[in-house]
């Protein structure tokens, strides 16, 4: 008897946040390793898979990165909401118009039913231009714990600058995931 290949169970993760704020160089980074030389603006959806194995597990980890700005058409919305496993909420350090409009966010993926009963995290990206930081830790913490999300600081840029502690919960963009 043989038993057929176990099939590899798939994580669906979407990626939301503002134009700009790094999400594509996020997923960039957790799927290929680097930080991308250069990026073009995503047009519409698209995603990156990644395996990981987990407690033996191969598991592919899906994430879908969007165009930020952009409300989706009617039709790409319900196929981008669909079967989600995890949201990241993503903001930029350094914009602070990108943390305000994190409520929106939240709020549009409350309408497609991802509000608290899914795993939600919320990510401060480019922690790694300390001088230009405009949204603190402390202000995004507050935010987090209102919206019951961990919270991760850090940069799809320079992940391992370690020793200066600031990039408090995470100094590894793979530790958010
Ligand atoms: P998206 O619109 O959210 O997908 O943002 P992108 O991933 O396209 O990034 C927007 C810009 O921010 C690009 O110029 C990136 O090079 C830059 N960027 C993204 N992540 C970081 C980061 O962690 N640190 C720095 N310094 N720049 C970043
Ligand atoms: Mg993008």
């Amino acid at each position: 008897l043989t038993l057929p290949p176990p099939r590899t169970r798939i994580f669906k993760i979407i990626v939301i946040g503002d134009s700009g704020v790094g999400k594509t160089c996020l997923t960039y980074r957790f799927c290929a390793g680097k930080f991308p030389e250069k990026t073009e603006a995503t047009i519409g959806v698209d995603f990156r898979e990644r395996l990981v194995e987990i407690d033996g597990e191969k598991i592919k980890i899906q994430l879908w990165d969007t165009a930020g700005q952009e409300r989706f058409r009617k039709s790409m919305v319900q196929h981008y909401y669909r079967n989600v496993h995890a949201v990241v909420f993503v903001y930029d350090v350094t914009n602070a118009a990108s943390f305000r409009s994190l409520p929106a966010w939240i709020e549009e993926c409350k309408q497609h039913a991802l509000g608290t009963e899914v795993p939600r995290i919320l990510v401060g990206n480019k922690c790694d231009l300390q001088d230009s930081v405009q949204v603190g830790t402390d202000v995004a913490q507050q935010f987090a714990d209102a919206h019951s999300m961990p919270l991760f600081e850090t940069s799809a840029k320079s992940p391992n600058s370690l020793g200066d502690g600031n990039y408090r919960n995470s100094d590894h963009v793979e530790a958010i995931f």
